[in-house]
């Protein structure tokens, strides 16, 4: 054998880097679904079936297409428990001259591959992933001598690099960068919202919700109704029924919470492009399709392509260039344990019950459940951050460290100090209130910030603001709230602070 290529979960893409050059006839595959992976967090029963599903999928494609692949399924007695002891085991058994793969997207991973030489015996060769619009050096270069990251300058540059939505004279598209501003409607159930696109489970995923049913029934959320993509065909097809029946509302909408509806105008991609199955770039080129053809509004497209080039690429660059000091980060000292209806779904809080519940039956949240529900919570309520980047690593299908890390310690838990927002992203009830019809169907009043009926996030919110002075009071985008919390009568003040510091310490009764 000439070459060992390494790939891992999330690189299912034909066109991954350490394929390139490769010899179908001499080189070997080697792809694992080993019980380190897949048990150091309490990973959702659907992210198991779909990772173990997707997997399985693009194995069985490389050796139609003649590549040499090694598959280890998932058993928990397999010898080999590890990336590194099937590696091993192999680079053992054929001699192969060197151990090719593609730098992975966690850190914990990452720091391991980079050591495997030292064990192996034969050179480890890791290419770069190409498969993001903006390199690690690109982004460490641009971030270099900047006194503040802002995901926006950020964000112009990638749509100069790209061309997305750019003129022939080098201007943006409608004469605008951003049109955020008509993205925050509230949505009162119409348009109605499309149903999300569904793909019956083959027998490939029928025997893997098997397999996650037999070893992993403690795991968190259900494998019911399993429906997404598994294959790079089946997610275009998703693609394409986002283009058709989402993107148009996807800009209005894009902010809006629903009491009825899980998945609303979004576009249930991102598990699909974190594991390869899409590229990013071929996404929004067809987003940016549909604009130029009539089919969605520029709001929508320029929206949705912000999410993509934007927020995705600063993340990653954010990531790789803070870590692994990054995940330590505790800026605003959170010390509380994260309550135990995060994992439940059991509280009175609607909003959180309905986030949640969401959560455990799809392993899908949209954004803004996620930013301003269950995140905005865990920062009102000061919960330690380790706990809360743990909970949404495990329970979202699309959740890697690269992405989910700077989403949840720097964008909802502010504790890199505002690198994800020049300010944290907290809210009051009444935020939510306006974003959604939750507030009519909860057993708290939202109107109230103090007595036994008064919605939490009301004084958790003053509290937050009160107790966090010393780290706000000097940012400009912050003067308001302070302007507003001084001047309120004493009276009501303690109250609110007293019905804030009883909140806090019966957490898990909410
Ligand atoms: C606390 C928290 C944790 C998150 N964890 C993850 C995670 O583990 N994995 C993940 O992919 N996204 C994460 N996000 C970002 C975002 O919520 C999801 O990408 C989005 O909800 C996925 O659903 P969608 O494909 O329907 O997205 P859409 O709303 O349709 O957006 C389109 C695409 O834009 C990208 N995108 C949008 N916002 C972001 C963002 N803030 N960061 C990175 N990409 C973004 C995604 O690829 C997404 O598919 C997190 C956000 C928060 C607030
Ligand atoms: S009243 Fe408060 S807790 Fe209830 S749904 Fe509204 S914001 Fe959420």
């Amino acid at each position: 054998m000439a070459n060992l290529i390494l790939i891992l979960g999330d690189q299912l893409s034909h066109q991954l880097s350490a394929l390139e050059g490769a010899d179908k006839d001499n080189d070997r595959v080697v792809m694992a679904e080993v019980h380190d992976e897949a048990s150091y967090t309490n990973h959702h029963k659907k992210k198991l079936i779909y990772i173990f599903s997707v997997m399985r999928h693009f194995a069985r494609e490389l050796e139609q297409q003649g590549w040499h692949v090694h598959y280890q399924r998932y058993h928990p007695d397999n010898p080999e428990q590890s990336l590194e002891a099937v590696v091993s085991k192999l680079a053992a058994e054929h001699r192969p001259e060197k151990l090719i793969t593609t730098e992975c997207g966690e850190w914990r991973l990452h720091s391991q591959i980079s050591q495997w030489h030292e064990h192996l015996g034969i050179p480890v060769e890791i290419r770069p992933d190409t498969r993001f619009v903006c390199r690690k050096q690109e982004f460490a270069d641009w971030a270099k001598g900047r006194k503040q990251l802002r995901m926006e300058f950020f964000y112009r540059e990638m749509r100069k690099k790209t061309g997305l939505l750019m003129t022939p004279e080098g201007k943006p598209e409608g004469g605008q960068w951003n049109f955020d501003s008509d993205n925050r409607k509230k949505w009162s159930g119409k348009p109605p919202a499309p149903a999300p696109f569904r793909v019956e489970p083959d027998s490939v995923t029928r025997e893997v919700i098997q397999l996650v049913e037999e070893y992993f029934p403690d795991h968190f959320g259900t494998s019911e109704d399993f429906h997404f993509s598994v294959t790079a065909d089946q997610a275009q097809a998703a693609l394409e029924h986002f283009i058709d029946f989402a993107l148009p509302c996807f800009g209005d909408y894009q902010d809006a919470l629903s009491d009825h509806e899980d998945w609303l105008f979004h576009s249930i991609l991102s598990p699909y492009l974190n594991t390869g199955l899409l590229d990013p770039t071929d996404v929004c080129q067809a987003v940016a399709q549909a604009w130029y053809s009539g089919r969605a509004p520029l709001n929508a497209a320029e929206g949705f392509i912000r999410q993509i080039i934007g927020w995705r690429e600063f993340v990653r660059g954010i990531y790789w260039l803070l870590m692994p000091g990054y995940a330590k980060e505790n800026r605003l000292n959170n010390q509380r344990s994260l309550p135990w209806f995060y994992w439940t779904g059991e509280t009175k809080m609607r909003c959180m019950h309905k986030a949640i519940d969401a959560t455990a039956r799809n392993a899908y949240a949209h954004h803004i459940q996620r930013l301003m529900v269950t995140g905005n919570f865990a920062l009102l309520a000061g919960i330690h951050p380790e706990d809360i980047c743990d909970w949404y690593l495990a329970v979202y299908i699309d959740a890697f460290d690269w992405v989910e890390l700077p989403n949840t310690l720097g964008m909802v838990m502010h504790a890199d100090g505002g690198y994800l927002g020049s300010k944290p992203y907290a809210a009051s009830g009444k935020y939510i209130q306006r974003m959604s019809d939750h507030c009519q169907n909860c057993h708290y009043r939202v109107q109230d910030a103090t007595g036994e009926k008064a919605c939490p996030f009301n004084a958790l919110y003053w509290h937050f603001i009160d107790r966090h002075r010393d780290d706000f009071a000097n940012n400009p985008r912050m003067a308001m709230m302070y302007r507003n919390w001084d001047k309120q009568p004493d009276e009501r003040r303690r109250a609110i602070l007293s019905r804030g510091e009883w909140l806090l310490a019966n957490l898990e009764q909410l």
